[in-house]
């Protein structure tokens, strides 16, 4: 469905009395990993859908967090995020990326990547305002964008491997444009952005004054010996850019919606504006744990490559014999699969069918499009345990 997203009729039910809404975003319904992992607890199956880990955090992270609920740091933290958190991430960036960033002037805790993204692109986006992002795109973008009286356009990448064209992309730029949203590793499709690729967007960026958004959630799940191509690497595109990292991710805690913002000063300045107002701040305890283990284990995340590597490596194995088609994927902890060999139905209703019928649930690949291209693709979620994927991978060779 363009647009991207499933309509819920219900949500824009009235009900007996007409209020004479006009919905600001008539085209979004439920988003699909909600549908999804809704159709897989009714129907019992394997939930490859909605990523989110079915294993728990480090236990020494979920320790200090219950510390501080216990020791009272329960009310409000400084609306940047507290200070201590702050300063172990500038210390992270400075490991990982080489870039010296301010915890006063240019880090910003969120309630998730979400809201950063969110804030992110209202801080700058105006009515009229253009905002060049890539389909498949993850599905939050396009609605805060919407809402700004921007216009989304939309440059699909070509299946069957991803790639960003850059020509194509220079020839959408208008004096109109103004942010570029990358997602580098990527969701849904599991590539990566390169080196040249980050060079090619520095100078683009200079040449046209864009301000670029930076999702970088997926930023330590690289494989194959790759390097995360962080925009804080290069000075020229960290100076116009909304780095957007998730400790969900991270830490495999996806529901203590936890991020946060690099970004230059003036830049985080105008984040900071929209977030005391749409959130205000993340969770106190959540934040204080949080800095005591980045601070204690560092090394935690020099483990996720291979952690996420084994479980890709494992789950593509026990499809090798199955009719799916896989490229591996390169980074996140998603795999897409290529099922015309199993299947003529479009995606959206091949996945309802696998979930319903077959026990396993997925995510169609054309909800992230506006105009999906030729193909037939799902995205499966590996970061489950190793007896989850076997089990769900041994439903998907039967087929
Ligand atoms: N961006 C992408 C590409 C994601 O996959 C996710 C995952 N939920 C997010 C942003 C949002 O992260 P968070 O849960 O921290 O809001
Ligand atoms: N980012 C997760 C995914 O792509 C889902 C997050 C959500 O449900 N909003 O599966």
């Amino acid at each position: 469905m363009p647009g991207g997203l499933w309509v819920d009729h219900d949500i824009h039910d009235n009900g007996p009395m007409d209020l004479h809404l006009t919905s600001k975003l008539p085209h979004i319904g439920t988003t699909i990993f909600t549908v999804m992992s809704a159709l897989a607890a009714a129907h019992d199956a394997i939930n490859l859908s909605q990523g989110f880990p079915d294993y728990d955090g480090p236990p020494e992270l979920k320790a200090r967090v219950k510390h501080y609920i216990d020791k009272g740091f329960n009310q409000y933290p400084p609306m940047a995020g507290v200070l201590g958190l702050r300063e172990a991430i500038a210390a992270k960036v400075q490991r990982c990326y080489g870039a010296v960033v301010s915890p006063d002037t240019e880090i910003t805790v969120t309630p998730g990547a979400t809201e950063a993204i969110y804030c992110a692109i209202t801080a700058i986006c105006r009515t009229g305002d253009e905002v060049v992002m890539f389909d498949p795109a993850y599905d939050s973008y396009e609605p805060a964008v919407t809402l700004c009286g921007a216009r989304p356009v939309r440059l699909p990448l070509q299946p069957p491997d991803y790639r960003v064209d850059w020509q194509r992309v220079a020839d959408a730029i208008t004096p109109r444009t103004r942010m570029l949203i990358i997602n580098s590793p990527h969701n849904p499709t599991g590539t990566i952005l390169t080196r040249d690729d980050m060079l090619i967007l520095e100078q683009l960026a200079d040449q046209h004054n864009l301000i670029v958004c930076a999702d970088e959630v997926y930023e330590h799940l690289v494989f194959d010996g790759a390097r995360h191509e962080s925009v804080l690497r290069y000075p020229g595109l960290a100076a116009r850019a909304f780095a957007v990292s998730s400790f969900g991710k991270t830490y495999h805690v996806t529901g203590w919606k936890t991020g946060y913002c690099v970004a230059p000063p003036a830049l985080t300045q105008e984040l900071r504006r929209v977030h005391q107002f749409v959130t205000f701040v993340g969770i106190t305890p959540i934040q204080w744990g949080l800095a005591d283990f980045l601070r204690e284990h560092p090394d935690h995340l020099d483990t996720l490559p291979a952690f996420y590597q084994r479980k890709r490596d494992v789950f593509n194995a026990a499809l090798k014999s199955s009719r799916f088609k896989l490229t591996p994927s390169a980074g996140t902890f998603f795999q897409l699969a290529d099922y015309s060999e199993i299947s003529e139905l479009p995606d959206q209703a091949f996945v309802r069918w696998l979930t319903v019928e077959k026990g396993v649930a997925a995510i169609p690949l054309s909800v992230f499009y506006e105009t999906p291209p030729e193909g037939r693709y799902v995205r499966f979620c590996f970061c489950k345990e190793e007896e989850t994927l076997r089990r769900g991978a041994a439903r998907l060779a039967a087929l």
